[in-house]
């Protein structure tokens, strides 16, 4: 680009942060108009409201490494405390390619409203690196890892900011994470980080715990609305940790999974996909595509399949004004973080189609990370069955009051776990003051 043009484009509105760009204003900007919507309910709480409106701290850093074949390669990467009003930070760690500040600050956002939407003693914080790790050899994934954990090093800590895996991290990850942490304090802190391997102090049922949640709160909205779990229909974009384990089981509940789509393509089967043979499929060939018996369909059809409940768990933006509008479900049940547009939203809410919002749908995941950083601290570990009957009570309660909240003021779920989430984190900051 010339400079005359690198100026022009700096002076032009699209050189606004997206955030601030009415027509695409991006996560952050979709997470600043939530929170505008669930304003009036808050009382005198709201003179408060602009804590909720940005970050109280964002760090960025450069993480360089060696390659293997000797050279040298820059990520950025960051990490985003939201809130810490109620708790120590708390949120995954994501690498993907379109990784971006304004990203990880709405996915931070999200988890301070995650957490005090089923009462865990955390504030929210999110961490991620703008890479494609599907390009790195475990040797380079492994230096990257270490290397970013050593660079937010500063701001992290069991009682500080607790990360965790989000796309594309996972136990090893973790254990990665824990090790360098623990290495540069001189002393082993497996609670810095959760979603650990069991031997290293991990938590059995973290692996399962978000689509288990996606699978609990599925069933008591499904029970609000009349519908009949052993007979619905499932459709499922994301087939990974999240929407497979939930796919798995509301399969074993009689459901019907019909439609899979992932970054591989979409496959469809009126009669049911085998959920077990599609989960061993994309765990040998890494998605969905070249699935037998099953009918492929393009990406925009996925949005038009006839089912009960569809179930987004890949990414953010996904179900937009483009789509809202051919989706046939019943329900939609937001396993990923932020997959639904604001307009999208009101669109799916005109045509009757109730939305359990990712605020309240995915947090199985940091419930049951909360489990593993209690199990550490007190070096004394649960059993799964203990752990998944805990799981699934908090949700249910959760759930029950977010519903009886949107049934008193009469709005969506995702407002009404607003309400709940940020009069808690309000009444944390108003208790606590204003410091100094
Ligand atoms: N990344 C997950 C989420 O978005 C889990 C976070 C955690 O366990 O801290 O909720």
């Amino acid at each position: 680009m010339s400079i005359s043009a690198a100026s022009a484009k700096a002076t032009s509105p699209h050189a606004l942060p997206s955030y601030l760009n009415p027509d695409h204003p991006g996560p952050w900007g979709i997470y600043l108009q939530q929170v505008d919507r669930v304003t009036p309910y808050l009382g005198s709480l709201s003179r408060w409201v602009e804590t909720l409106k940005r970050p109280k701290r964002a760090l960025i850093v450069d993480v360089p490494i060696e390659l293997d074949n000797g050279t040298m390669a820059h990520f950025e990467g960051y990490r985003v405390q939201h809130n810490t009003s109620r708790g120590p930070g708390k949120g995954g760690v994501r690498f993907h390619q379109d990784v971006t500040l304004s990203e990880v600050m709405a996915l931070s956002a999200w988890m301070s409203v995650k957490n005090a939407a089923v009462n865990l003693p955390f504030g929210g914080a999110k961490g991620g690196i703008r890479v494609d790790p599907k390009t790195l050899s475990r040797g380079e994934l492994e230096r990257l890892t270490r290397r970013y954990t050593s660079e937010i090093g500063i701001i992290i800590g069991p009682t500080k900011d607790i990360p965790a895996p989000d796309v594309n991290t996972n136990e090893q990850i973790m254990a990665w994470m824990m090790d360098t942490y623990s290495m540069n304090e001189g002393a082993t802190a497996s609670g810095v980080v959760t979603g650990k391997p069991i031997a290293l102090g991990g938590s059995l049922g973290r692996r399962e715990a978000t689509g288990r949640g996606v699978y609990t709160v599925g069933q008591e909205a499904a029970q609000h609305i009349g519908l009949d779990i052993g007979q619905a229909r499932i459709a499922v974009q994301g087939f990974g940790n999240v929407g497979g384990i939930a796919a798995k089981l509301f399969a074993q509940a009689g459901a019907t999974l019909v439609a899979v789509q992932d970054h591989g393509g979409t496959v469809y089967e009126a009669a049911g996909l085998d959920v077990h043979a599609l989960l061993r499929h994309v765990s040998e060939h890494g998605s969905v595509q070249g699935f037998e018996n099953a009918e492929v369909l393009s990406d925009e059809a996925f949005w038009g399949v006839a089912c009960d409940i569809l179930i987004p768990a890949a990414l953010e933006q996904q179900i937009t004004a483009a789509n809202a509008h051919q989706i046939q479900a019943r329900m939609v049940i937001e396993g990923a973080n932020g997959p639904t547009t604001p307009e999208a939203d009101d669109i799916l809410h005109e045509r009757g189609i109730l939305v359990v919002p990712d605020v309240i749908a995915n947090a199985g995941g940091v419930t049951v990370s909360y489990f593993e950083w209690v199990q550490d601290f007190s070096s004394f570990f649960w059993s799964e069955d203990e752990i998944n009957a805990r799981l699934v009570r908090i949700m249910r309660e959760a759930f029950a009051a977010i519903w009886q909240v949107a049934d008193e003021h009469q709005v969506s779920l995702r407002t009404a776990t607003f309400i709940v989430a940020c009069t808690r984190i309000l009444q944390a900051r108003e208790l606590r003051g204003l410091y100094p």
